[in-house]
């Protein structure tokens, strides 16, 4: 694993993405949830061990 893929946007044309064959699930044992063709990881959204940070509720105020 790594993430070299940090930042690492695809631009200009959108090749059309590899279908993987049969239906992929999280990697997580106890997990059933499929993943997305599109989605590159192993993990579902609940198991993706990457952080997101919380941000949310910490609207900054306009004005
Ligand atoms: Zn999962």
């Amino acid at each position: 694993m790594s993430e070299i893929m940090k930042g690492n946007r695809v631009q200009g044309k959108l090749r059309a993405p590899k279908k993987h064959e049969g239906v992929r699930v999280c990697i997580e044992k106890s997990c059933t949830t499929r993943l997305s063709s599109y989605n590159k990881r192993d993990h579902c959204y609940a198991h993706a061990p990457t952080r997101f940070p919380r941000l949310r509720g910490r609207v900054a105020p306009e004005s």
